[in-house]
C-alpha cells in the first residue's frame, strides 16, 4: 500500500491512473470492520482504491471529543494493508487547513435535524473536509456508510450543490453478532457500558418489528421511553423520519428510517435501522 502525507505527492501518484476508476472511502481512522467492509465495496467496483484517515478538527463541537478520538495509525495501516487498500492519504491538519478559512453550505433543514440539533455545525465541518478531500482525490465514487445516515445525505446534497464530479455510495451498517453497530467509539466502553449499548440495536429492532405506519408518533414515543428505562442508557432522541428527507415520517411516507442518539456512561453513540423500505 503506497502512504502519502501531502496533497501534492498524493495529486502526483494520481495523475498516473487517469482513465481508471478511483474508489475513496473517507474515514477518522480507528478502523473496524465496518470500514473495511466499505473498502471491500470499492474494490468490487473500481480499479483503484483510496482510504483518508484525518480527524477533522472542524466537525468536532467538543474539544475533549477531539483530543480523546482514537488514534491507532499503526493498527490502521496493517489492517488496511491486509486488507489490500491501494492508496492511505493521512494528512496533518495543516496540509488541510490554513489558519483562516470559512466555510457555510446551504442545505436547509437537513443540517439542522436529529444530528444537526445536538451537533451544531458539526455538517458544516463535514461538508468542508469532504469537499476539499474530493478536490484532492477527485474519485468517481466515494463509500460512505449508512452508520451516518444523516451524513451520507449531507454529503449528497453538497455534491449535487457543488456540482461535484462523483457518485456516491451508502453502504450497509456493519454489527457485532450481538447487534452493536460498529464504531471507533466503542472502545471507549466498560464491559457493563457495552451490554448497555446494546438496547439502541434491540429497540431499532423492536420498532422495525411493530412498524405501523398509523401508529408513527406513539411508536417513537414508546422507543425513546424503552431507552430511557435502560439501565446505564441517557437518550437523545429516537425518531422515524422520511429515508430521503429525514424531516419526520408520516402515515404515507413510503421510505420510513429509525435513527437514535444515546449516550451510554461517557461515550455518544448512534445508530438506526430502515424499518420501511
Ligand atoms: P468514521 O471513521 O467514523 O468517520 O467513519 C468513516 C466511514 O465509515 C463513514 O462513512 C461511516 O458511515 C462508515 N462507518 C462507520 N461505522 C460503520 C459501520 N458500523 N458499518 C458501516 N459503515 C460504517
Amino acid at each position: 500500500m503506497k502512504i502519502f502525507t501531502t496533497r501534492k505527492d498524493l495529486r502526483k501518484y494520481l495523475s498516473a491512473f487517469s482513465g481508471n476508476s478511483v474508489g475513496f472511502v473517507p474515514t477518522m481512522g480507528a478502523l473496524h470492520n465496518g470500514h473495511l467492509a466499505l473498502i471491500t465495496q470499492a474494490q468490487k467496483n473500481n480499479d483503484l482504491v483510496i482510504c483518508s484517515i484525518f480527524v477533522n478538527p472542524t466537525q468536532f463541537n467538543d474539544s475533549k471529543d477531539l483530543e480523546n478520538y482514537p488514534r491507532p495509525i499503526a493498527d490502521d495501516i496493517a489492517k488496511l494493508t491486509q486488507a489490500k487498500c491501494d492508496v492511505l492519504f493521512h494528512p496533518e491538519v495543516l496540509e488541510i487547513y490554513d489558519d483562516n478559512e470559512h466555510w457555510h453550505l446551504n442545505i436547509g433543514e437537513l443540517e439542522h435535524l436529529l444530528e444537526g440539533k445536538f451537533r451544531p455545525e458539526h455538517y458544516q465541518g463535514v461538508m468542508q473536509v469532504v469537499y476539499k478531500l474530493l478536490d484532492i482525490v477527485k474519485p468517481t465514487r466515494i463509500y460512505l456508510g449508512q452508520k451516518d445516515y444523516q451524513q451520507y445525505l449531507v454529503v449528497k446534497q453538497m455534491i449535487a450543490l457543488k456540482h461535484i464530479s462523483v457518485e456516491p455510495v451508502m453502504c450497509p451498517i456493519q454489527r457485532d453478532d450481538d447487534g452493536l453497530a460498529l464504531s471507533s467509539r466503542n472502545i471507549h466502553l466498560s464491559p457493563a457500558e457495552r451490554q448497555h449499548a446494546l438496547a439502541l440495536s434491540k429497540t431499532l429492532n423492536w420498532v422495525k418489528v411493530n412498524f405501523n405506519a398509523g401508529n408513527i408518533d406513539s411508536l417513537q414515543r414508546h422507543a425513546f421511553t424503552m431507552l430511557q428505562q435502560s439501565p446505564g442508557v441517557d437518550p437523545e432522541y429516537f425518531e422515524l423520519a422520511d429515508g430521503q428527507t429525514l424531516l419526520p415520517a408520516k402515515a404515507d411516507t413510503k421510505n420510513v428510517v429509525a435513527l437514535t442518539a444515546a449516550r451510554v456512561g461517557a461515550t455518544r453513540l448512534i445508530d438506526n435501522m430502515v424499518v420501511k423500505a
